[in-house]
């Protein structure tokens, strides 16, 4: 993940999808690179679409890898109401529809 080089410079907002919708500063990747560095994993980082712009836009090279986020909150019992039923879907039948 590489977290260490991010110096907080914005870049990865521009062409992120949540933050073209949202426009809030804690929906966009640079508000969650500073919460992956500061070890505060939380429900935010449901928050996004998972489309790797943000590693692409980087100049320090840094990845967010926000499937492997979700991955350890979810692991944790970090759980939205409005994926509850998906992960339960996933973990009961392998699929999600
Ligand atoms: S993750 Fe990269 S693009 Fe985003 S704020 Fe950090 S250094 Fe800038």
């Amino acid at each position: 993940m590489n977290i260490e080089y991010c110096y907080r410079c914005s870049l990865c907002n521009i062409n992120c999808p949540v933050f073209r919708v949202f426009r809030t500063e804690t929906s966009g990747a640079r508000f969650k690179a500073f919460m992956i560095a500061e070890s505060k994993l939380n429900k935010w980082a449901y928050l996004t679409t998972d489309c790797g712009r943000c590693a692409i836009d980087c100049p320090a090279g840094v990845d967010l890898e926000f499937t492997k986020i979700k991955e350890r909150l979810v692991n944790a019992g970090f759980e939205t109401e409005a994926n509850k039923k998906m992960i339960a879907q996933l973990r009961e039948k392998g699929f999600l529809f």
